[in-house]
């Protein structure tokens, strides 16, 4: 076996030459640098790339979420039905808004139990936000029947889900994606969201901009803040789209990969979603739902010049959501106990993945 004597982090952002050169070439431009013509080419390829009438890009994946949940003019108090498995950035925005979250548990397929969201809506519940969590999601037409029966916006959060979210693949009232660093195409920091609904791109697009018509017009219809994009993280996010297909496509070979060697290890399981699925990461589970060999393996891996990264722990058990500690999610619980996510950027050489394969099995011994 192959041995690495350097670090293989679990995941880190790839910009080279074309992000430089654009860049600079910017800057010699004169232009000035906050959001003008290189921001609505962004917004244009992004438009493309996933069949959707309007985006509108902002600071981060965050405030996508903030401003989404603006744009529906959410309510102090009104509840939201948010999964309890996923970045605490979901929930957060909710509680920026001074509204409720709503824990729903998991299903097996990791994204938003359907049964138990139907179980928690009430008079308050204003919309849904559902995370298709490392590019998963499942039960869309319930979902979407769901949202219509008790007549519910529906926020898709697809931080982690570009990669999947083309032309025939979009659904709720608005999306939004992040271009953090971990994604599958960065701008440092970055977010955008997504809608086929002119009156709320126009909102989105007041909300931004202090709540004005555009830039030097000083009347403000809406309320409204500062979320604008720079140009400059424009340039950068047009050189990483004209990369998106060939990282989804590395993607998946990367994912059929530790497939292939892992699927047969006695002590893990990877959930397949579907044929043409693109993960965002390379996620295990270790089977019996077992925190202790998740967290050995994490440190075994370490020891041997692999990243891990133990996947995010439930909401509900964050210290800033205390009142909820209490409260059960047993799907969450032990599904988020032994998830362990691999190296998974799209820069590793079949030799990185063959040899992260190998140390996995020798953990268990099955090598
Ligand atoms: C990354 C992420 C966010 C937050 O995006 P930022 O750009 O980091 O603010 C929100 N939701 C999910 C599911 C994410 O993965």
């Amino acid at each position: 076996m192959s041995n690495i004597h350097y670090f293989i982090p679990q995941m880190e952002p790839w910009f080279d030459n074309e992000e430089t050169s654009a860049c600079y070439e910017y800057m010699k431009s004169g232009y000035f640098v906050t959001e003008f013509h290189k921001t609505k080419e962004f917004e244009k390829m992004i438009c493309d790339f996933t069949g959707m009438k309007h985006c509108i890009v902002t600071t981060s994946g965050t405030m996508a979420l903030v401003m989404s949940l603006m744009a529906i003019d959410i309510d102090i108090d009104d509840e939201v039905l948010v999964p309890d498995f996923t970045m605490i950035a979901t929930p957060n925005s909710i509680k920026m808004m001074k509204a409720k979250p709503v824990f729903i548990d998991i299903d097996d397929t990791l994204t938003m139990s359907i049964d138990d969201a139907k179980k928690k809506i009430t008079d308050k519940t204003k919309t849904i936000i559902y995370v298709s969590l490392n590019g998963r999601y499942n039960n869309i037409q319930e979902l979407i029947d769901l949202c219509k029966e008790y007549n519910l916006y529906l926020i898709h959060d697809s931080a982690q889900n570009l990669q999947n979210h083309t032309q025939n693949n979009s659904f709720g009232d608005m999306s939004i994606f992040s271009f953090s660093p971990p994604k599958i195409i960065s701008t440092g920091n970055g977010g955008a969201i997504v809608t086929n609904n002119d009156q709320l791109a126009n909102k989105l697009r007041k909300i931004k901009d202090f709540g004005r018509e555009k830039g030097g017009i000083d009347i403000h219809d809406e309320f409204g803040l500062n979320f604008k994009f720079t140009d400059i993280q424009a340039v950068i996010g047009i050189e990483q789209m004209k990369k998106l297909e060939w990282r989804i496509n590395r993607m998946k070979e990367i994912w059929n990969l530790y497939y292939d060697k892992l699927s047969k290890c006695s002590k893990i399981t990877m959930i397949y979603n579907n044929a043409n699925w693109c993960p965002w990461f390379i996620d295990i589970f270790v089977n019996n739902f077992d925190k202790k060999t998740r967290d050995d393996l994490q440190y075994y891996l370490k020891e041997n010049n692999i990243g891990s990264r133990p996947v995010y722990p439930p909401c509900h058990s964050q210290k800033v959501y205390k009142k909820y500690n209490n409260m059960s999610f047993p799907n969450t619980d032990k599904w988020t106990r032994s998830g362990l996510w691999l190296p998974s950027s799209t820069k590793l050489t079949d030799e990185e993945i063959n040899y992260v394969c190998d140390k996995i099995l020798c953990f268990f011994n099955e090598k």
